[in-house]
């Protein structure tokens, strides 16, 4: 029912092979024979869920799942009125099982893995991904080796991959050394690479966009908005929607819009300077630590996936990204980690410089929540008040500006 394909050459690959990129070099894709698939709007009611869209996911046995998918789709009608839009919508990743979009792929990655009988899995990561492994790993029953770049990962994301057992191995270095040394294990010791250069994971993080579209009575929007880091997510949602489109249930493929950090942003300077490939940055630098990358490894698919569907990119300021993260916390109710609101600090940024009409329907992904980085929130929050414990010093401090 599907292969694994090159990008590049096009080479194809059987599904029973242990491989993560092409023989040169290029990126692989699941390529299923769509002309066997047929999926009906009827045949998809009921509640969102990843196992939801079986149908069009590369697995044949029980998944491991934790509930993932099913995420909130809220309106965000204040933040959209000062900005002058009308239909602005935030998928919240971050009420998945372990608080960020990376749930989607490891379900469908470590049931992969135990599919083609791997022992071990493993993955560098910039805090959820490891989260998301080690949680993973431990419900599938198979241990878990994840490297981070040392004093750079948000406590809740390193809590969670600590608990759920996972081997923690902090490099010195940051997370492009990380992954170039995990992919250099997995090869040496057979262990199964579950970074997003891993397909099948990027399967797992496209029911996105059928989500999206489900929740819209199968219409997509005019545009997606969300945070890049090492673009596997922006490619897998595109991915998304143009099989939608395939199978006849949505119409148009949304213009992906793809937001980096100014301090992190090899992509956007692609897009901008016309470059068919990225170059990568040395120090990649910015508080949203989660898109804290410099060469990311699915840049060739996120560029063409942003040119094909008329999409941009665009950068914003640290500055930015808090108080986005500020603005969808206090006027919508929605707590997001900082990468997550570059989402929102992007679009104000494109509508301000005239890049969104007013009259389109966009949905921007928040990628993780915002309890993953406390450490980060209490250092630009004001401090809580200390007082006496009597009503008089209470009252006094209720009252205080
Ligand atoms: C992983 C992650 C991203 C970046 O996603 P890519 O697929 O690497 O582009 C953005 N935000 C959060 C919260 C993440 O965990
Ligand atoms: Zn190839």
């Amino acid at each position: 029912m599907y292969h694994l394909e090159c990008i590049e050459c096009h080479k194809k690959y059987p599904e029973t092979e242990v491989i993560y990129t092409c023989t040169c070099g290029g990126l692989l894709d699941v390529i299923y024979d769509y002309s066997r698939i047929h999926i009906t709007k009827k045949d998809l009611t009921g509640p969102l869920s990843v196992w939801k869209y079986r149908a069009l996911l590369p697995i044949s046995r029980e998944p491991i799942s934790l509930q993932e998918g099913g995420t909130p789709l809220y309106r965000i009608d204040r933040i959209a009125k000062n900005l002058g839009l009308k239909d602005v919508y935030v998928k919240h990743e971050g009420m998945n099982p372990t608080g960020s979009f990376k749930d989607r792929g490891m379900t469908v990655g470590v049931t992969k893995a135990l599919e083609l009988g791997m022992k071990t899995v493993a993955c560098a990561s910039t805090g959820n991904t490891s989260a998301s492994l080690a949680v993973y790993g431990a419900r599938a029953g198979v241990p878990a080796v994840v490297l981070l770049p040392s004093g750079k990962v948000a406590l809740g994301k390193l809590a969670q991959a600590l608990m759920h057992g996972a081997k923690v191995l902090s490099i010195r270095g940051n997370f492009d050394d990380a992954l170039k040394l995990v992919r250099d294990l997995c090869d040496r010791e057979g262990f199964y690479l579950l970074n997003s250069v891993n397909p099948y994971r990027l399967e797992g993080q496209k029911t996105i966009a059928f989500e999206i579209a489900d929740k819209l009575g199968w219409n997509a929007p005019d545009r997606i908005i969300l945070p890049v880091g090492n673009a596997g997510n922006i490619t897998a949602i595109y991915k998304g929607f143009k099989e939608l489109k395939n199978l006849g249930l949505i119409e148009r493929v949304p213009k992906m819009t793809g937001i980096q950090a100014q301090g992190a942003s090899p992509v956007v300077a692609a897009i901008k300077n016309n470059n068919p490939a990225i170059t990568p940055e040395k120090h990649p630098e910015t508080v949203a630590t989660a898109i804290r990358i410099g060469n990311p490894v699915n840049s060739i698919k996120a560029l063409k996936a942003i040119r094909e569907s008329g999409g941009t990119a665009e950068t914003v300021t640290d500055e930015e990204i808090i108080r986005a993260q500020h603005e969808l916390a206090y006027m919508e109710g929605i707590g997001v980690e900082p990468a997550s609101a570059s989402s929102i600090a992007g679009l104000r940024k494109l509508v301000e410089i005239g890049v969104i009409g007013n009259d389109e329907i966009i949905a921007c992904v928040t990628t993780g929540h915002l309890l993953k980085d406390s450490e980060h929130v209490l250092s630009v929050c004001p401090k809580p008040i200390e007082i006496d414990a009597t009503i008089e010093a209470v009252r006094k401090a209720v009252f205080s500006k």
